[in-house]
Protein backbone atom coordinates (compact mmCIF):
# COMPACT_ATOMS: atom_id res chain seq x y z
CA UNK A 1 0.00 0.00 0.00
CA UNK A 2 1.39 3.44 -0.77
CA UNK A 3 1.44 6.04 2.33
CA UNK A 4 -0.97 8.65 2.14
CA UNK A 5 2.15 11.00 2.79
CA UNK A 6 6.13 9.94 2.39
CA UNK A 7 8.90 11.51 3.15
CA UNK A 8 12.52 10.22 2.04
CA UNK A 9 15.63 11.55 2.96
CA UNK A 10 14.44 15.46 4.22
CA UNK A 11 16.96 18.01 4.40
CA UNK A 12 16.46 21.51 5.28
CA UNK A 13 19.23 23.97 5.75
CA UNK A 14 18.79 27.92 7.26
CA UNK A 15 22.20 29.20 5.88
CA UNK A 16 25.00 27.12 7.70
CA UNK A 17 22.82 24.78 10.18
CA UNK A 18 20.80 21.92 8.96
CA UNK A 19 17.56 21.49 10.63
CA UNK A 20 15.76 18.24 8.92
CA UNK A 21 18.98 16.40 8.81
CA UNK A 22 17.43 13.39 6.08
CA UNK A 23 14.28 12.57 7.72
CA UNK A 24 12.21 9.36 6.51
CA UNK A 25 8.34 9.34 7.39
CA UNK A 26 4.97 7.36 6.03
CA UNK A 27 1.85 8.63 7.33
CA UNK A 28 -0.89 6.00 6.06
CA UNK A 29 -4.75 7.57 4.93
CA UNK A 30 -6.44 7.72 8.56
CA UNK A 31 -4.00 7.85 10.80
CA UNK A 32 -2.60 10.32 13.21
CA UNK A 33 0.95 10.47 13.51
CA UNK A 34 2.26 12.68 16.69
CA UNK A 35 5.82 14.28 16.10
CA UNK A 36 7.39 15.13 19.82
CA UNK A 37 10.65 16.40 21.00
CA UNK A 38 12.36 19.59 22.56
CA UNK A 39 12.06 22.91 21.43
CA UNK A 40 14.78 23.22 18.40
CA UNK A 41 14.40 19.95 17.18
CA UNK A 42 12.79 20.46 13.92
CA UNK A 43 8.97 19.53 13.82
CA UNK A 44 7.85 22.84 13.04
CA UNK A 45 10.41 22.86 10.32
CA UNK A 46 9.27 19.55 9.10
CA UNK A 47 5.38 20.34 9.15
CA UNK A 48 6.35 23.54 7.15
CA UNK A 49 8.68 21.44 4.56
CA UNK A 50 5.17 18.68 4.40
CA UNK A 51 3.42 21.57 2.75
CA UNK A 52 5.67 23.06 1.02
CA UNK A 53 6.32 26.47 3.21
CA UNK A 54 9.82 25.45 3.20
CA UNK A 55 11.31 24.08 0.20
CA UNK A 56 13.23 21.10 0.84
CA UNK A 57 16.93 21.05 0.42
CA UNK A 58 17.00 17.52 -0.77
CA UNK A 59 14.99 14.53 -0.59
CA UNK A 60 11.75 13.99 -1.79
CA UNK A 61 7.38 14.32 -0.52
CA UNK A 62 5.23 12.28 -1.97
CA UNK A 63 1.33 12.83 -1.55
CA UNK A 64 -0.12 9.32 -2.92
CA UNK A 65 2.85 8.48 -4.39
CA UNK A 66 3.46 11.53 -6.60
CA UNK A 67 6.57 13.92 -5.72
CA UNK A 68 5.70 17.38 -4.45
CA UNK A 69 8.86 18.68 -3.15
CA UNK A 70 10.67 18.64 -7.18
CA UNK A 71 11.64 22.69 -7.47
CA UNK A 72 9.72 24.73 -9.46
CA UNK A 73 6.35 23.05 -8.96
CA UNK A 74 2.94 25.28 -7.97
CA UNK A 75 3.20 24.94 -4.16
CA UNK A 76 -0.76 26.25 -4.50
CA UNK A 77 -2.50 23.16 -5.78
CA UNK A 78 -0.49 21.35 -2.69
CA UNK A 79 -1.69 23.64 0.38
CA UNK A 80 -5.22 23.24 -0.94
CA UNK A 81 -4.81 19.43 -0.58
CA UNK A 82 -2.56 19.73 3.25
CA UNK A 83 -3.74 22.18 5.52
CA UNK A 84 -1.97 23.94 8.41
CA UNK A 85 -3.32 25.43 11.71
CA UNK A 86 -0.61 27.34 14.19
CA UNK A 87 -0.21 27.93 17.22
CA UNK A 88 -1.33 31.52 16.87
CA UNK A 89 -4.64 31.79 15.31
CA UNK A 90 -3.93 34.59 13.17
CA UNK A 91 -7.79 35.83 12.52
CA UNK A 92 -8.52 38.51 10.77
CA UNK A 93 -9.88 40.54 13.06
CA UNK A 94 -11.99 42.86 11.38
CA UNK A 95 -14.00 39.71 10.13
CA UNK A 96 -16.36 37.95 11.53
CA UNK A 97 -15.52 33.87 12.59
CA UNK A 98 -17.82 32.80 9.33
CA UNK A 99 -15.90 35.56 7.27
CA UNK A 100 -12.74 34.36 8.08
CA UNK A 101 -13.39 30.93 7.28
CA UNK A 102 -15.02 31.98 3.59
CA UNK A 103 -12.29 34.06 2.58
CA UNK A 104 -10.09 31.05 1.23
CA UNK A 105 -12.96 29.38 -0.43
CA UNK A 106 -14.88 32.13 -1.83
CA UNK A 107 -11.39 33.03 -3.52
CA UNK A 108 -9.80 30.05 -4.16
CA UNK A 109 -13.01 27.76 -4.98
CA UNK A 110 -15.19 30.83 -6.07
CA UNK A 111 -17.73 29.49 -3.93
CA UNK A 112 -20.25 31.50 -2.46
CA UNK A 113 -21.24 32.80 0.96
CA UNK A 114 -25.10 31.00 0.21
CA UNK A 115 -23.02 27.98 -0.72
CA UNK A 116 -20.44 28.00 1.85
CA UNK A 117 -22.83 29.14 5.14
CA UNK A 118 -24.90 25.47 5.46
CA UNK A 119 -21.94 23.19 5.68
CA UNK A 120 -20.19 25.74 7.69
CA UNK A 121 -22.65 25.88 10.42
CA UNK A 122 -22.89 22.37 10.76
CA UNK A 123 -19.25 22.15 11.02
CA UNK A 124 -19.36 25.01 13.86
CA UNK A 125 -22.31 23.34 15.14
CA UNK A 126 -19.75 20.44 15.44
CA UNK A 127 -17.49 21.88 17.12
CA UNK A 128 -19.56 23.63 19.86
CA UNK A 129 -19.64 27.22 17.98
CA UNK A 130 -22.92 27.21 16.49
CA UNK A 131 -24.49 30.40 17.91
CA UNK A 132 -20.33 32.39 17.42
CA UNK A 133 -20.94 32.24 13.73
CA UNK A 134 -20.91 35.92 13.03
CA UNK A 135 -18.79 36.98 16.20
CA UNK A 136 -15.77 38.66 16.10
CA UNK A 137 -12.28 36.78 16.96
CA UNK A 138 -11.97 39.80 19.94
CA UNK A 139 -15.51 38.41 21.36
CA UNK A 140 -13.84 35.03 21.35
CA UNK A 141 -11.87 33.14 23.82
CA UNK A 142 -8.67 31.77 22.58
CA UNK A 143 -9.97 27.81 22.51
CA UNK A 144 -12.39 29.25 20.32
CA UNK A 145 -10.18 31.53 18.34
CA UNK A 146 -8.11 28.15 17.56
CA UNK A 147 -11.09 25.98 16.87
CA UNK A 148 -12.28 28.83 14.26
CA UNK A 149 -8.66 28.68 12.81
CA UNK A 150 -9.25 24.48 12.60
CA UNK A 151 -12.72 25.11 10.40
CA UNK A 152 -11.19 27.76 8.18
CA UNK A 153 -8.08 25.17 7.32
CA UNK A 154 -11.03 22.32 7.01
CA UNK A 155 -13.54 24.78 4.42
CA UNK A 156 -10.65 23.97 2.41
CA UNK A 157 -11.71 20.26 2.09
CA UNK A 158 -8.13 19.59 2.51
CA UNK A 159 -6.78 15.55 2.52
CA UNK A 160 -4.22 15.76 5.26
CA UNK A 161 -4.29 18.39 8.16
CA UNK A 162 -0.82 19.40 9.90
CA UNK A 163 -1.10 21.17 13.37
CA UNK A 164 1.85 22.61 14.89
CA UNK A 165 1.23 22.76 18.83
CA UNK A 166 -2.05 24.02 18.49
CA UNK A 167 -2.70 24.40 22.64
CA UNK A 168 0.54 25.75 23.13
CA UNK A 169 -0.70 29.12 23.46
CA UNK A 170 -4.08 28.41 25.33
CA UNK A 171 -5.06 28.40 29.27
CA UNK A 172 -4.81 25.25 30.54
CA UNK A 173 -8.61 24.57 30.62
CA UNK A 174 -9.49 25.65 27.08
CA UNK A 175 -6.86 22.74 26.01
CA UNK A 176 -9.31 20.15 26.56
CA UNK A 177 -11.93 21.72 24.33
CA UNK A 178 -9.35 21.96 21.55
CA UNK A 179 -8.60 18.68 21.62
CA UNK A 180 -11.84 16.99 21.36
CA UNK A 181 -11.71 18.54 17.68
CA UNK A 182 -8.83 16.76 17.01
CA UNK A 183 -10.72 13.48 18.65
CA UNK A 184 -13.92 13.88 16.53
CA UNK A 185 -11.38 14.97 13.29
CA UNK A 186 -9.43 11.45 13.65
CA UNK A 187 -12.94 9.84 14.26
CA UNK A 188 -13.68 10.82 11.25
CA UNK A 189 -10.88 9.45 9.45
CA UNK A 190 -9.16 12.64 8.47
CA UNK A 191 -5.37 11.72 8.18
CA UNK A 192 -3.15 14.11 10.75
CA UNK A 193 0.29 15.12 11.27
CA UNK A 194 0.68 16.80 14.94
CA UNK A 195 3.74 18.47 16.56
CA UNK A 196 2.39 18.35 20.34
CA UNK A 197 3.68 18.44 23.96
CA UNK A 198 0.13 17.09 25.62
CA UNK A 199 1.85 13.56 26.09
CA UNK A 200 -1.29 12.56 27.53
CA UNK A 201 -3.15 12.99 23.96
CA UNK A 202 -0.77 11.55 22.06
CA UNK A 203 -0.04 8.49 24.05
CA UNK A 204 -4.32 8.16 23.73
CA UNK A 205 -5.02 9.11 19.82
CA UNK A 206 -2.03 9.05 18.02
CA UNK A 207 -1.37 5.45 15.55
CA UNK A 208 2.65 6.73 15.46
CA UNK A 209 4.79 9.03 17.55
CA UNK A 210 8.17 10.15 16.61
CA UNK A 211 10.49 11.12 18.75
CA UNK A 212 12.78 14.40 16.94
CA UNK A 213 15.71 15.23 17.74
CA UNK A 214 18.32 17.21 16.37
CA UNK A 215 16.51 17.22 13.08
CA UNK A 216 16.65 13.77 13.17
CA UNK A 217 13.83 11.15 13.82
CA UNK A 218 15.24 9.43 16.66
CA UNK A 219 13.16 6.91 17.20
CA UNK A 220 9.54 6.18 16.00
CA UNK A 221 6.63 3.77 17.04
CA UNK A 222 3.26 3.01 18.26
CA UNK A 223 2.49 5.41 21.66
CA UNK A 224 2.56 2.15 23.72
CA UNK A 225 6.27 1.08 22.78
CA UNK A 226 7.44 4.89 22.67
CA UNK A 227 6.44 5.24 26.08
CA UNK A 228 6.16 2.77 27.87
CA UNK A 229 9.72 1.10 26.32
CA UNK A 230 11.85 3.90 24.50
CA UNK A 231 14.74 2.23 22.99
CA UNK A 232 17.40 5.40 22.89
CA UNK A 233 18.81 7.05 26.18
CA UNK A 234 17.93 10.59 24.38
CA UNK A 235 14.23 9.30 24.19
CA UNK A 236 14.33 8.00 27.69
CA UNK A 237 15.21 11.33 28.93
CA UNK A 238 13.28 13.11 27.14
CA UNK A 239 10.27 11.61 28.46
CA UNK A 240 11.31 11.76 32.15
CA UNK A 241 11.30 15.22 31.77
CA UNK A 242 7.78 15.98 30.17
CA UNK A 243 6.10 13.00 31.73
P1 LIG B 1 10.70 23.04 16.94
O1 LIG B 1 9.39 23.30 16.26
O2 LIG B 1 10.93 21.58 17.25
O3 LIG B 1 10.87 23.88 18.18
P2 LIG B 1 11.89 24.46 14.72
O4 LIG B 1 11.60 23.71 13.48
O5 LIG B 1 11.04 25.65 15.02
O6 LIG B 1 11.87 23.42 15.95
O7 LIG B 1 13.37 24.93 14.73
C1 LIG B 1 14.47 24.08 14.49
C2 LIG B 1 15.72 24.91 14.35
O8 LIG B 1 15.65 25.68 13.15
C3 LIG B 1 15.92 25.91 15.47
O9 LIG B 1 17.28 25.95 15.76
C4 LIG B 1 15.46 27.21 14.86
O10 LIG B 1 16.12 28.29 15.43
C5 LIG B 1 15.84 27.04 13.41
N1 LIG B 1 14.96 27.79 12.49
C6 LIG B 1 13.63 27.58 12.31
N2 LIG B 1 13.12 28.40 11.38
C7 LIG B 1 14.16 29.16 10.94
C8 LIG B 1 14.30 30.21 9.97
N3 LIG B 1 13.25 30.63 9.26
N4 LIG B 1 15.52 30.75 9.81
C9 LIG B 1 16.58 30.32 10.52
N5 LIG B 1 16.52 29.34 11.44
C10 LIG B 1 15.34 28.77 11.67
MG1 LIG C 1 7.79 24.44 16.80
Amino acid sequence: MTAKLSLRGVRKRFGEVEVCKGIDLDVDEGEMVCLIGASGSGKSTLLRCMNLLEPVDDGVILLDGQDISEPGLDPQPVRQKIGIVFQSYNLFPHMSAAENVMLAPRRVYGQSREELRPKLAEMFGRFGLGDRMDHYPDQLSGGQQQRVAIIRALAMAPQIMLFDEITSALDPELVGEVLDVLRDLRGQGMTMVLATHEMGFARELADKVCFLDAGRILEQGPPDALFNAPREDRTKAFLARVL
